[in-house]
């Protein structure tokens, strides 16, 4: 488990990534992390991608529905206008903003805030998602964190779309996606034949919660 580096007497920020597959627990480890920072008396700020409403405009929620306040911004350029007396800032979703958001948490770090940063390591087809990556080699501490894949119980690395939709961009949830493993990835739609044709999966647990 991330624990934080003792900052005392340290006057600059750093850049941490939190980043894995669909439903690993990114927003979850974000929210524990923020609310951490909330006991030990620091001044936070969340910020989310107008793309991301799925469950709010103004919060930022786990798939267990944990959430705290954020605030919509539409580009990674306003994150700037921080106000001045925040230690910590945390970006969720961040794999859709654009590609300034490297450069946004630099400064923002070198300001000597800490900058907490959720979002997507991949996209469906497995490519490296928008500005992750390059927040992935800036950052001090980046953490991977993954989902189990459901039809071998693996860590799942990847998010396997259910639907044909094409868009780099589908906003869904377990209606469109699965975590899934390496392998069963790339086993694809052989996998989902497979399972419909009497597998133990069952759609019980696919109800949104
Ligand atoms: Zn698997």
């Amino acid at each position: 488990m991330f624990l934080e580096p003792q900052s005392r007497g340290h006057r600059g920020g750093w850049i941490e990534v939190i980043t894995g597959s669909m439903f690993s627990g990114k927003t979850e480890e974000l929210i524990r992390r923020l609310r951490r920072t909330q006991f030990a008396n620091q001044n936070l700020i969340i910020y989310k991608p107008k793309q991301d409403d799925r469950y709010s405009k103004d919060k930022v929620v786990s798939h267990d529905a944990n959430f705290l306040e954020s605030i919509v911004v539409g580009a990674s350029a306003e994150i700037l206008n921080v106000p001045r007396d925040i230690h910590v800032v945390g970006i969720d979703e961040a794999q859709f903003f654009d590609m300034d958001l490297p450069r946004v948490c630099e400064k923002l770090s070198l300001s000597g805030i800490r900058v907490i940063i959720a979002g997507l390591d991949m996209d469906f087809m497995g490519r490296p998602f928008g500005p992750i990556p390059e927040l992935m080699a800036i950052a001090e501490y980046v953490t991977k964190v993954h989902a189990i894949c459901p039809h071998c119980g693996n860590l799942a690395t990847h998010s396997y779309r259910l639907s044909d939709e094409t868009a780099t961009v589908v906003l869904g949830e377990k209606d469109k996606y699965e975590p899934r493993c390496r392998v069963c990835y790339n086993m694809g739609k052989a996998l989902d034949f497979r399972a419909q044709n009497g597998s133990k999966k069952t759609k019980k647990n696919e109800k949104k919660s």
